[in-house]
């Protein structure tokens, strides 16, 4: 009989026979998964067979994520990634190559502008920033650099601009450029973007795919052929999502729906109450008939979504009273969680940024970004009047 130490690890390492379905999916907890014989590996690490090897290669939970989110985007197929920011990394650099170039709107994700004008930049890709309401703009941008990406957000920051997905996949595939959409503040509820012309979509699931605040992923979905071209940056680069990480966006999965249409309502609710109120000077939600968007969004979401920005007439003080009166919701910068976050960006994430430089980038010193939560409407109302009156204070 074998010693102590060798029975302890054979003894924690006989794998359960299961011959019924789990009521979820498994945390596949494991660095590798062992063969029946030399030939059976080499098959599974070459492809010639299906199967697991090594979870940076594969994982069964984290690939149950991939698949989950490509089936409710209506993709072919669909990878999981570490973060938002791998995905994002691994779309782009699957489809460009140095020399080329990239148009990209404007009002892009903060750290997807870094990654273009820091790393990618460096690789000798170079970016044209573009208005993604101004088509003629990115037919032109199209036209002139001859680039391969036109990438965009299904709605984006700073005033929750809506962008017309058919139509860009249209000019896109008319300059034979591919179309890459970073759909996190929409989700697959609102708005499936490969229905729509898109090539490949984008997920930060760290935002309302996984919903809880509590867990970084990121999702690549498109056709197989296109997803298989970002398996190798995966693999390569090493951007794989811990299977406990895909449980836990698996688990958030299930309630999206019911999440999606309770942070609408809300938010429709408190932008429509917020432009009675003295000191707000602009709202923009995309749900409100006067938004300049309202059309677009109609067309392209199945609800409006739980993002909406509004302006204060005091300023950079007015904004930044408003937040730290707020009682209930939290102040970070993050989004797509149950809990309702505010952010005011003068004053944190582009409080770098002087007037001009914030006035280029759409963003008034008094303007403040909300992601609605779960929470009750009239609570969130009464937190929402603290602020107003703090902000009616300071101005
Ligand atoms: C958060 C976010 C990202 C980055 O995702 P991480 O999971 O933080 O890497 C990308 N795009 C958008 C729109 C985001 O909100």
């Amino acid at each position: 009989m074998a010693r102590f130490s060798t029975r302890a690890i054979l003894a924690a390492t006989r794998s359960p026979e299961v011959n019924q379905i789990p009521s979820a999916i498994p945390i596949y907890q494991a660095a590798a998964f062992s063969t029946a014989d030399a030939a059976e590996l080499g098959e599974v690490l070459t492809g010639a067979r299906p199967g697991y090897a090594y979870s940076r290669i594969d994982n069964p939970t984290t690939a149950a994520l991939g698949s989950a989110v490509a089936e409710l985007e209506g993709a072919e197929a669909g990878l999981a990634f570490a973060t938002g920011m791998a995905a994002i990394h691994a779309a782009l650099v699957s489809v460009v190559r140095a020399g080329q170039t990239i148009v990209a709107t404007q009002a892009v994700y903060g750290t997807t502008r870094d990654l273009l004008t820091r790393v990618l930049a460096g690789f000798g890709v170079t970016t044209e920033f573009v208005d993604p309401t101004d088509l003629a703009a990115v037919d032109a941008a199209l036209g002139r650099t001859g680039a391969p990406v036109l990438y965009v957000e299904t709605v984006s920051n700073p005033t929750i601009i809506v962008s017309d997905i058919a139509a860009l996949a249209e000019i896109a595939h008319r300059h034979g450029a591919l179309l890459l959409v970073d759909n996190t503040f929409a989700s697959p509820f609102a708005c499936r973007p490969i229905e729509r012309g898109a090539d490949l979509v984008m997920h930060s699931a760290t935002k309302y795919i996984s919903g809880h605040a509590d867990v970084l992923a990121g999702i690549v979905v498109g056709s197989r052929e296109r997803v298989d071209a970002c398996r190798p940056i995966l693999v390569d680069v090493g951007g794989a999502l811990a299977p406990i990480a895909a449980f836990l966006v698996l688990r958030g999965i299930p309630t999206l729906a019911l999440r999606m249409q309770r942070h609408s309502e809300t938010a429709l609710e408190l932008a429509a109450w917020l432009e009675g109120q003295g000191v707000v000077e602009r709202v923009h939600y995309p749900g409100l008939p006067g938004s300049p968007y309202h059309a677009v969004a109609a067309r392209e979401l199945d609800v409006f979504g739980g993002m909406l920005a509004f302006e204060l007439s005091g300023g950079r003080a007015a904004g930044q009273a408003f937040l730290d009166a707020m009682q209930i919701a939290e102040r970070t910068a993050s989004l797509g969680a149950f809990r309702t976050i505010t952010t005011h960006p003068a004053s944190t994430t582009h409080r770098q940024l002087d007037a001009d430089a914030l006035k280029a980038s759409g963003i008034a010193p008094g303007l403040l970004r909300c992601s609605v939560g779960l929470e009750d409407v009239e609570d969130l109302r009464v937190d929402f009047d603290l602020g107003l009156a703090a902000a009616q204070a300071a101005q």
